[in-house]
């Protein structure tokens, strides 16, 4: 074996043993900052595997105990050119062992998997990026570029108390960067036999969590009652759960369906959008949802008593806005909504959107292939968020490139918040030596 490829080896045993070792540090994250468990001890836990190799680390606890985030900085040949950010959180959502069939914090190595809770959201990139930064270090490699390396907090809940908190905080830890790679992007999808895509997110929707809110006169349940707030609420949320907002083809959007027509010859028809892109199998609900803004209300509630009316009603809507449609979707939904409701946003993060291209887009493509030769990178729309939304207001262009080749029959996209949440160890493995490539070279 070559020096080269004993290092490589070192290299893809930490990336798979990083994966399961984070799953084993429990760091759920229900919303409830009182709840909050873990972070500390992965915070602590990737920072001692970096100063182990040789790196300064930076531990900063986000505006409340146990907050935990790391930060590291690789110089780079050229650092008057813009670094690139590579950050990841440590946080994952909660997890019901009863439902799983191995336990979720198990980080078990198994059927050519790791499994459990994080395993694609996002400690395997996560475990990657660790590895990889290690190897950077111990080869003594000085990359084009400066490299920063953040390990972040809370991005299940929105990132108040990681990426959002250091963004308004300590904006100096990212200074020089203007490009950053993160989740959700860079995975295979199988087109067609033996054909890959690799999709790498350049746009997020934006999320607006409204509460809604319908006044009344309050009354005696057995009167007759004209003004009632839960029937005006109820017929509110009603007319927005049923409402359909337009198509509308975002650049991120119509280069990915293009893609798909060159790769497929499938022909995607305007006319009827949402009936093609359900043909695409696994990646449809992914695609279908970034068609249009969408409105899904979640939460209702009212009164306090069977025969007492009550003078409030409250709902909550998850809405999820395409890039560029934010004014023309307010002025939308007040029509569906009618002057009786008053609304309150709970969360309001942008939309995000870049373009596809540019020679960090080449590098990308350049790292898949060398690895996975005759695979195409096309960009796609993420219907959810992820900590771009907050890295992206230091004027950083954000990707999702945490390069996974899965298998054509493995549904990835529903291991995301899902039960036996796992990742193939293969994957991790090719995606440390797309990563190891990409980060030289960039
Ligand atoms: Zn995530």
């Amino acid at each position: 074996m070559s020096e080269q490829s004993a290092a490589t080896a070192v290299s893809e045993e930490e990336a798979v043993r990083f994966t399961s070792e984070l799953i084993r540090i429990d760091t759920t994250n229900t919303g409830d900052p009182s709840t909050v468990v873990g972070e500390r001890m992965a915070a602590e836990w990737v920072a001692e595997q970096l100063s182990d190799v040789g790196f300064e680390t930076t531990y900063v606890e986000s505006g409340a105990k146990g907050r935990g985030n790391v930060v590291a900085r690789l110089a780079g040949e050229d650092s008057g050119r813009g670094a690139l950010l590579v950050h990841g959180h440590l946080d994952v959502v909660p997890a019901d062992a009863s439902e799983w069939s191995v336990h979720p914090f198990s980080g078990a190595v198994q059927d050519g998997y790791v499994w459990g809770r994080g395993a694609v959201d996002m400690k395997d990139m996560v475990g990657m990026t660790l590895a990889t930064a290690r190897r950077l270090k111990r080869d003594g490699v000085v990359p084009k570029r400066d490299l920063i390396f953040a390990f972040v907090a809370d991005e299940e809940a929105g990132g108040e108390y990681g990426a959002q908190w250091l963004v308004e905080n300590r904006p100096e830890l990212f200074e020089g960067a203007t490009e950053a790679i993160s989740e959700v992007g860079g995975f295979s999808i199988t087109v067609k036999d033996g054909v890959r895509a690799y999709v790498v997110e350049t746009a997020e929707k934006g999320i607006a969590w409204l509460k809604l809110r319908a006044r009344g006169r309050a009354g005696h349940g057995s009167m007759v009652h004209e003004d009632n707030a839960v029937t005006k609420l109820t017929q509110a949320v009603a007319r927005l759960g049923t409402h359909r907002f337009p198509l509308v083809l975002t650049d991120s959007v119509r280069e990915f369906l293009a893609a798909m027509t060159e790769l497929t010859g499938m022909r995607f028809d305007e006319e009827d959008l949402d009936g093609t892109v359900a043909k695409l199998g696994g990646v449809a609900r992914m695609v279908g949802a970034t068609l249009r803004d969408t409105a899904n209300p979640t939460m209702l509630s009212g009164g306090y008593k069977a025969n007492v009316i009550p003078s409030v009603a409250e709902a909550v809507v998850d809405c999820r806005v395409l890039p560029g449609r934010e004014e023309a979707f307010l002025r939308e939904l007040d029509d569906i909504l009618g002057p009786d409701i008053e609304r309150e946003y709970i969360t309001h993060l942008p939309a995000v959107e870049t373009t596809f291209d540019g020679a960090l887009v080449d590098h990308m493509a350049d790292s898949i292939t060398a690895e996975d030769p005759g695979a195409r990178t096309i960009p796609y729309m993420l219907s959810g968020g992820t900590d771009a939304k907050s890295f992206q207001q230091l004027g950083i262009r954000c990707f999702g490139f945490a390069p996974l080749r899965l298998p054509a029959d493995l549904d990835f996209s529903a291991l995301f918040h899902g039960v036996d949440e796992r990742v193939p160890v293969d994957a991790l493995k090719f995606g440390t030596r797309v990563l190891d490539r990409f980060l030289r070279t960039c």
